[in-house]
């Protein structure tokens, strides 16, 4: 499973990063996730406010 971040819907609140147990998400000009860090857990899929982020 590979996270799909919706960069148009990301509102950059910085909630997901604070949730994710691995460290894989990161916060610059856009969201970014280090697709070899992440474990597609599913953590900061459900917890983001605007629904930018899934995994397919
Ligand atoms: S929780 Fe959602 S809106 Fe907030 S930074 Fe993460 S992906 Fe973007
Ligand atoms: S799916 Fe899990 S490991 Fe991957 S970025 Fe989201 S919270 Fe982190």
């Amino acid at each position: 499973m590979k996270l799909q971040i919706d960069e148009k819907t990301c509102d950059r609140c910085g909630t997901c990063i604070s949730v994710c147990p691995c460290d894989a998400l990161l916060l610059r000009d856009t969201l970014t996730v280090s697709s070899n860090v992440c474990t597609g857990c599913g953590t900061c899929v459900d917890i983001c406010p605007v629904q930018a982020l899934s995994l397919g």
